[in-house]
């Protein structure tokens, strides 16, 4: 029977491997799963929702801006410089009843293996959802104009002066709208409902912008476009008309599912939405003594690398204090 892991961290996205290079410097030799590589419209390699992105221009440090996947592969080889054991599996279930704690984990071979660990970071982000649309997933991979988060990608000059669309009527939709008017021409704001769901003081902000406009009771059915994205094709509910709207960008704003599933039974508090919940904010620990959270998949308000980080430099530093306390070191 091997001894347990000191730490292990779950997920390979700016939290996880922010996680890891302060607990291989701490000298906790963290083992880091980082995860099997998915089918996601394209083949997509473990790094979370950075490997879906093109231009990062709001991460410190990378003056001139940087592709999302590059950013990944800098990350990991910053943790690898240090003492970090990386690999490359999923972890499917985990049980915090135990003591040291058990994960499940499976290879790209479907053979599953358990490992005893005394701490976990959980960092497995979460993931924006789709309309589910040929053309959607191909264009947002290929930089094509359709994006999840206008924060990162909005400023691009690409949008500049531009038609845009967001769909969604949450806060999210909201913010992504008021945020692309200070580069559009006009945003159309498509929702399949009369009314939005979204905090008043947001709402009125979009209904208040000469620069939006809404589409109520809709919407889009087909994404068109070769390489860049040249309009949506839009269907009311109500009615059943359908109409082409040209446009040169795509907003999905429809909400986020972290991904927490394999959580299921383990014995950590979620939400009801399935984001981990911490029991002593701004500390990282969740209900679960020793193991803690990071990134996204604790987090459904800021959601951004550079916030994803700074959380998983937090979890590895309250994971050290925890085993110190311990006495595992
Ligand atoms: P959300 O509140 O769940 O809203 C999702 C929106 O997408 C809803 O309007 C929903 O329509 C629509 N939708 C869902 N599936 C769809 C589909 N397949 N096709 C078309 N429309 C679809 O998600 P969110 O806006 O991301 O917000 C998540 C949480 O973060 C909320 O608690 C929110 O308050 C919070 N948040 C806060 C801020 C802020 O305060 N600054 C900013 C962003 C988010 P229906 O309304 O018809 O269901």
């Amino acid at each position: 029977m091997p001894a347990p892991e000191k730490i292990a961290i779950i997920g390979s996205g700016p939290a996880g491997w922010t996680a890891a290079l302060y607990a291989a410097r701490a000298n906790l030799e963290p083992v880091l799963f980082e995860g099997l590589p998915k089918q996601t419209g394209g083949y997509v390699l473990p790094g979370g929702q950075l490997m879906l992105t093109t231009e990062v221009e709001n991460y410190p440090g990378y003056a001139k801006g940087v592709q999302g996947p590059e950013m990944m592969s800098d990350f990991r080889e910053q943790a690898l410089r240090f003492d970090t054991r990386v690999e490359p599996r999923d972890v499917v279930a985990c049980d915090f009843h135990k003591r040291p704690l058990v994960l499940t984990t499976v290879n790209s071979g479907g053979e599953k293996q358990t490992v005893d660990t005394h701490a976990a970071i959980i960092a497995t982000g979460a993931t924006a959802n789709w309309l589910g649309l040929e053309n959607e997933q191909r264009l947002a991979i290929s930089g094509g104009g359709v994006s999840a988060c206008a924060v990162c990608d909005g400023a691009l000059p690409v949008f500049r002066d531009q038609v845009l669309v967001a769909v969604g009527g949450g806060d999210s939709a909201m913010e992504e709208a008021s945020y692309l008017t200070k580069f559009a021409s006009k945003v159309y704001v498509v929702h399949r409902r009369n009314e939005f769901r979204a905090s008043k003081i947001m709402r009125q902000r979009v209904l208040d912008n000469p620069k939006c406009e809404v589409i109520w009771d809709s919407v889009v059915t087909e994404v068109v476009g070769d390489k860049q994205i040249t309009g949506v094709k839009l269907k009311n509910l109500k009615t059943n008309e359908e109409r082409d709207l040209a446009c040169r960008g795509l907003f999905v704003a429809i909400g986020h599912t972290p991904a927490t599933a394999f959580l299921n039974g383990s014995g950590v508090d979620l939400d009801d939405k399935g984001y981990l919940m911490l029991s002593a904010p701004p500390r990282m620990h969740t209900s679960v003594a020793g193991v803690f959270a990071a990134g996204d998949a604790a987090d459904p308000i800021y959601r951004q690398a550079v916030t994803a980080a700074g959380m998983g430099c937090q979890a590895a530093m309250d994971a050290e204090r925890w085993l110190a306390a311990e006495g595992i070191e």
